[in-house]
């Protein structure tokens, strides 16, 4: 992406700081979504990268990944699957806990989510941080027996080492590096 669509995104990100906690700077992608521009903007960047890209599923991280990986899916005509935190899914599931850049959590995805086929997937969130999330999901995509052709975000928090750790179980693609 050109610096100055990289520009465009970003601003249309706002940041908020201390949020939830001291310390933190709260990437906020409801502005983004509210500009239909830059939402159009986005999901366009977005077909046009993973077109032609060999792919079964988009696997998507409660709750910011379900926004993107479900417009995504739809516009690419593909099966959308929901990793969730504990509790929230009804069927069978697998878990995974990881740590975040505030606290601790633990994710869902359902046993039969990718029908045991061997899917090629792409795994979808709005910001990585720590990694803890991507990686614990990255997890739970290979105990299913698919594989995670690549894990796509927004934002990369890149004075974190997340996206470095998680390069080496899946190709990353991050947007934006803040
Ligand atoms: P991590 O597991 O540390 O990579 O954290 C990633 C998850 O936490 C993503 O689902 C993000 O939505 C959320 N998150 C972590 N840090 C931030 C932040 N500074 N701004 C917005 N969301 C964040």
């Amino acid at each position: 992406m050109k610096e100055q669509d990289e520009k465009y995104l970003l601003d249309s990100i706002r940041a908020i700081k201390d949020f939830p906690k001291e310390g933190i700077i709260f990437r906020d992608i409801t502005t983004l979504l509210n500009n239909k521009e830059a939402f159009t903007f986005l999901m366009d960047h977005l077909v046009e990268k993973y077109q032609n890209t060999k792919l079964d599923y988009i696997v998507g991280i409660e709750s910011r990944g379900f926004i993107f990986g479900a417009a995504l899916s739809a516009r690419l005509k593909l099966p959308f699957v929901p990793i969730r935190k504990p509790g929230k899914l009804p069927s069978k599931c697998l878990q995974e806990s990881y740590s975040l850049e505030y606290g601790s959590d633990t994710i869902e995805i359902h046993t039969d989510a990718f029908n045991n086929q061997k899917a090629n997937v792409l795994l979808i969130d709005d910001l990585i941080a720590t990694g803890g999330t991507a990686l614990a999901a990255v997890k739970l995509i290979e105990k299913l027996n698919a594989k995670c052709i690549e894990a796509c975000f927004l934002i990369e928090l890149k004075d974190l080492d997340g996206a470095k750790e998680l390069a080496q179980l899946t190709s990353v693609y991050s947007i934006l590096k803040v």
